[in-house]
């Protein structure tokens, strides 16, 4: 009965093994060394060992080992990948036909920057269509990552109220529908994170607010949508509370696709924003990296910019390019990364922004929350959801039903798998309960999000009426349902099954 119900439309990848250690023969081999340039000498015998047994292996046997491992994967490229909060989108081949230009992909940051105008004007363009997006005032393309971004925003906030003479402000508040990075990155600026609740409608509690508000507030850190995947209601509010009592406003603008070309934070009365570059701006991210977090400032902050940024030194005459270079501002917070940030997600960005252009940046949204609002839609009254309201880029339902007893988000994401999907995130925000946060982005076509609900209603059927189907999915993947605990605490990282391998005396 199970064989009737798996489907995957992906078709399944083909079997695990073998492994490249149990490939070719001894003599085998796929490389063709060149001549050495040296005299030829003796290797030390001491650093030489002979118990490795490594594959010798044809050229043949190594390309269809790496093309059947990458199989293995799912990836943004192969198909539909709603994984919320991440933004997996489509990352379109002309960024990385534009990062590939020798004049980027060879430049050297300690070169001259005389001799690379060209990558320092790409800089400065950037930083200044930033500044637009965001409504504020400058931009420093430093931090690596989103969570740097937000530690680069909080560090700034402390050193303004250090220049004011206001020490003891070491408080940043932050709401518990906060994305994960938020409290951890205030952590580790050695301020204080104080959490306020949501209200019923999923946002912030403006009494609790209040009361927490005060002499040592330094200021709030707020991601706008929220992770429910809703627009805060109250934004107007909680900004003039925070202003009122003398703190900063930092907004989380990871995910800026709900939001371009629609508000500004800037407008808002935010004085500190991150973007997420390897997401709203379709740079591609996964495996740890590279990724890019710039930080926007309003004035009060400018000052405190971490750098070096790109400034025109010298405006050159009439028809003429001006010269660019790289500064310090006055009471940077100092460097984040070295030399100039990613560089290569930079270029990628700018070539986003440039191909989209003013209007195609505000279609990119109305998309993305088209989109996730038509999904929304139709698993509605299927799926429970917190919050009937209109969201953001994403929303998030429940992955249980009250008439299907055991049945947990974790295993519907499972059965996903089995339809040819990424899972979408599990189990946050934790503020959800079996939460399930769903983000199609505007990549994708009403036919990929028409399949997709389809599975999810055929998995809500399944639930019902063969539940073991979705206990025991995913069944045509190479690796079946992982034990995730055990997994974590039993770290195993040799892809090789060695016989009689003793995994307590190994310890
Ligand atoms: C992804 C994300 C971050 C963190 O970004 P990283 O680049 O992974 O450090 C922060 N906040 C929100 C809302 C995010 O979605």
């Amino acid at each position: 009965m199970t064989d009737e119900l798996i489907v995957n439309k992906n078709g399944a990848p083909p079997p695990l093994e073998p492994l490249i250690y149990d490939l070719g023969a001894p003599g085998r081999t796929g490389a063709i060394l060149p001549k050495p340039d040296v005299p030829e000498a003796d290797l030390p015998a001491d650093l030489l060992r002979d118990d490795l047994d490594l594959p010798e292996v044809s050229e043949m046997d190594v390309v269809r080992h790496f093309l059947r491992l990458s199989q293995f994967n799912y990836a943004i490229d192969k198909g539909f990948y709603p994984l919320g909060s991440c933004t997996m989108k489509y990352n379109p081949k002309l960024n990385e036909d534009m990062a590939r230009l020798p004049g980027f992909a060879l430049a050297h940051p300690l070169q001259d920057p005389s001799t690379v105008q060209g990558a320092l004007a790409l800089m400065y363009q950037l930083q200044e269509w930033l500044a637009a997006i965001s409504g504020l005032e400058a931009v420093s393309l430093q931090p690596a990552a989103g969570a740097q971004g937000e530690f680069a925003g909080i560090l700034m906030i402390r050193a303004y109220h250090l220049a004011n003479g206001e020490a003891h402000r070491t408080k940043i508040i932050v709401p518990d529908s906060a994305h994960g990075t938020n409290p951890a990155t205030t952590a580790m600026t050695g301020l204080e994170v104080v959490e306020i609740p949501s209200d019923a409608n999923g946002d912030v509690d403006l009494d609790k607010l209040r009361e927490v508000c005060g002499e040592d507030v330094a200021g709030m850190m707020i991601t706008v949508p929220n992770t429910l995947g809703v627009f805060e209601r109250h934004i107007q509010d909680i900004v003039d509370i925070i202003h009122g009592c003398g703190g900063l406003m930092y907004m989380d603008g990871a995910n800026m696709n709900a939001m371009l070309g629609i508000a500004k934070p800037g407008d808002l009365g935010f004085d500190v924003m991150h973007y997420n570059l390897h997401k709203t701006f379709s740079t591609p991210h996964g495996g740890g990296g590279p990724g890019s977090g710039p930080v926007a400032v309003g004035d009060k902050l400018l000052p405190f910019l971490p750098g070096p940024i790109v400034t025109i030194v010298d405006e050159g005459d009439e028809g003429e390019p001006p010269l660019y270079g790289l500064t310090m501002p006055e009471q940077s917070i100092g460097a984040l990364k070295a030399f100039w940030g990613n560089f290569g997600m930079l270029v990628r960005a700018f070539t986003y922004i440039s191909i989209n252009g003013a209007n195609g940046l505000r279609a990119v949204t109305d998309h993305a929350v088209l989109n996730a609002n038509y999904i929304r839609s139709r698993l509605q009254g299927t799926y429970p959801m917190p919050f009937e309201r209109i969201c953001g880029h994403e929303f998030v339902c429940e992955g249980h039903f009250k008439d299907a007893d055991g049945i947990h988000a974790l295993d519907i994401s499972k059965r996903l798998m089995d339809y040819g999907f990424h899972p979408p995130t599990n189990y946050f925000p934790l503020i959800v309960p079996e939460a399930l946060l769903i983000e199609p982005t505007e990549t994708e076509t009403k036919e990929a999000c028409d399949a997709f609900v389809e599975a999810m209603l055929a998995i809500a059927k399944e639930a019902k009426e063969s539940p073991d189907v979705l206990h025991e999915a995913p069944h045509v993947t190479p690796v079946k349902r992982v034990d995730d605990v055990r997994a974590a605490k039993d770290l195993i990282l040799c892809c090789r099954v060695i016989p009689d391998w003793d995994a307590e005396a190994a310890k």
